[in-house]
């Protein structure tokens, strides 16, 4: 259970991911603000990361976002054969009327 600590504003801070390249994955705290109006406290809430996982995680989620891109462009092409096929028959009816 996350327990969050008191930002220089005085509110809880909330947990988030980083994603830099030193520290992929791992959580921190920060304000609660949005960044403009953030006091800029922020603290790790997890362990540094061995130099194995700094290693090896950024090459997985390029991959991951790799096969994601590829299903998405997939299901739009997916939707537009779909509407030209549902358009033919649509087209084949109204001739065979
Ligand atoms: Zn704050």
């Amino acid at each position: 259970m996350y327990i969050p600590r008191i930002c220089k504003c005085g509110l809880p801070t909330v947990l988030r991911t980083s994603w830099t390249a030193t520290n992929p994955g791992r959580r921190f705290h920060c304000c609660s603000k949005p960044e403009q109006d953030s006091c800029g406290f922020n603290g790790f809430y997890d362990p540094p990361m061995c130099p194995r996982s700094v290693q090896i995680i950024p090459g997985l989620l390029r991959n991951i976002n790799q096969v994601q891109e590829v299903a998405t462009n997939n299901e739009k092409e997916l939707q537009r054969s779909r509407i030209f096929y549902y358009s033919v028959g649509w087209c084949l009816e109204c001739i065979s009327c």
